[in-house]
């Protein structure tokens, strides 16, 4: 995944001119991501399940989210870049297990659930 790869090293790019690579430890990047998580889990908090999709339909509320998820997938890219882990890799071999462990004629329509 090209894109992933290209969005890491911008976002190095951007840590190495601020002199701020000294700060992203793992432990710390993981707070960030957490944090901003929590930023985008806020802007849900309390919407009705069945409303949220029509409500981020509207183009304020629709920017306001992509800002966070964007937070989220900057923080991710950055903690898999300092840990020297190949994300879109790493996500398709993840894909591939799950295709392995979850063949859709045995579980469409079933939410997956631990035994
Ligand atoms: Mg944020």
């Amino acid at each position: 995944m090209a894109e992933i790869a290209e969005l890491a090293a911008a976002v190095r790019e951007f840590s190495r001119e601020r002199d701020w690579e000294q700060f992203h430890d793992p432990k710390s990047l993981v707070l960030a991501l957490v944090g901003e998580v929590g930023e985008l889990a806020e802007l849900l908090q309390w919407v009705p399940a069945d409303e949220v999709v029509e409500r981020f339909a509207a183009p304020d509320r629709r920017a306001r989210v992509g800002e966070e998820l964007a937070d989220v997938l900057v923080y991710l890219v950055c903690l898999s870049d300092v840990l020297g882990v190949d994300l879109g890799a790493a996500a398709r071999a993840k894909l591939a297990s799950s295709h392995a462990r979850f063949p859709a004629d045995d579980v469409r329509g079933v939410a997956p659930h631990k035994p």
